[in-house]
């Protein structure tokens, strides 16, 4: 057996709110929405405070607003979050050159053998909080663990401003009761197809059998039953860049005619603006994808001038190229929603945002 590795999963506290409230005394200690602010926008993040009234990351802002009447809004400062993204990965990559980002706030690291910190992944962590909050003034999480799949699940177990070290002893208490819905990697969508199946936790997933989850799920379903052992040989890939960024939903009904297609793309659309919106990154091209009952495959895209990143113009784009010629009066199975030619999102035009961070403070 080869010696177990050593990974930490590192995750910014709220980072785009942080950040914000940071550079803005004034939104210190008051409940903050990130969000860009048009008609069908998202949160991008939301402060604590405003997560104790129950704003959540990809809630719909006028919900958010029902649930914190009081809440800031702010839109996104991109640049301002990719200069502080610039200095963790240096402190990350001062540790060890097996980085491998997953978002502008967010990276697995692989300490087994470092550059500097010594032989413990639990003190290089530390080191790592202490040196982010020293150069950036902000507080990060870390899990510690063997592999990524258990690094990750660590670090969300103990924030804002935590650390924890998850040791195999402790993986079965923690994954056999865990919801399906609640395992890094398995989506809304899978996870609504397991509850079919009959399984609805970890455990559940453990005694399914991987040729029935392979059927069902295609090579991702081997993953789905070796996460549920805690068992993760994914390396840390440093080098991992985006070409595109999307969404997509299996339906187990088939959708008929453009106006169930129509229906669906904003849920699809709201997860690629929050992609996009945790890369830092915006789209020139919209791709429809539609798979139909027979697993034909179609795709359509319509490159614009001004780049997208909003889920209304997404789910816009994607509309307009689901017609009734290309659907047909067929079954569609899977609607997915891609954004290429990624490029920094641009600043709104002028007139898009009137919303003052304190206004009815
Ligand atoms: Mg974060």
């Amino acid at each position: 057996m080869s010696t177990p590795r050593k990974i930490i999963h590192v995750d910014m506290d709220a980072f785009y709110a942080s950040v914000e409230q940071r550079d803005d005394g004034r939104l210190r200690g008051r409940p903050l929405a990130v969000a860009w602010g048009g008609k069908r926008s998202v949160v991008l993040t939301a402060s604590y405070e405003a997560r104790v009234s129950g704003v959540r990351s990809a809630m719909p802002l006028y919900r958010a607003l029902e649930r914190c009447p009081h809440l800031q809004v702010v839109p996104p400062r991109f640049e301002a979050y990719r200069e502080v993204s610039a200095q963790i990965r240096a402190v990350f990559s001062s540790f060890t050159p097996l980085v491998e980002p997953l978002s502008l706030d967010e990276a697995y690291l692989d300490v087994s053998q470092p550059l500097r910190g010594g032989p413990s992944a639990t003190r290089i962590a530390q080191a790592i909080r202490a040196e982010i909050r020293t150069q950036t003034g902000l507080s990060a999480t870390a899990g510690v663990s063997v592999n990524k799949f258990l690094a990750k699940l660590a670090s969300g177990l103990n924030k804002p401003d935590g650390l924890t070290v998850l040791l195999p002893p402790q993986v079965d208490e923690l994954l056999l009761p865990l919801p399906v819905a609640d395992f890094h990697g398995i989506g809304p969508a899978t996870a609504a197809r397991l509850t079919q199946m009959g399984i609805h936790t970890g455990a559940d997933l453990r005694a399914a059998s991987p040729e029935t989850l392979v059927e069902q799920f295609g090579r991702v379903g081997e993953h789905f039953w070796r996460i549920a052992h805690g068992l993760d040989d994914r390396p840390v890939d440093p080098h991992r860049p985006h070409k595109s960024i999307g969404a997509e939903e299996t339906y187990a009904d088939d959708l008929y005619g453009p106006q169930a297609v129509h229906a669906v793309l904003p849920g699809i659309a709201a997860s690629v603006e929050r992609r996009l919106a945790r890369a830092g990154l915006a789209g020139k091209t919209v791709i429809l994808k539609i798979k139909f009952d027979d697993w034909s495959v179609v795709t359509r895209r319509v490159t614009v001038t001004y780049p997208v990143h909003e889920a209304g113009r997404l789910t816009q784009l994607a509309g307009a190229l689901a017609t009734p010629e290309l659907l047909g009066g067929r079954g569609v199975r899977l609607v997915g929603i891609t954004a290429a030619g990624l490029c920094l999102p641009a600043a709104p035009p002028l007139g898009l945002f009137n919303l003052d961070p304190l206004a009815g403070a």
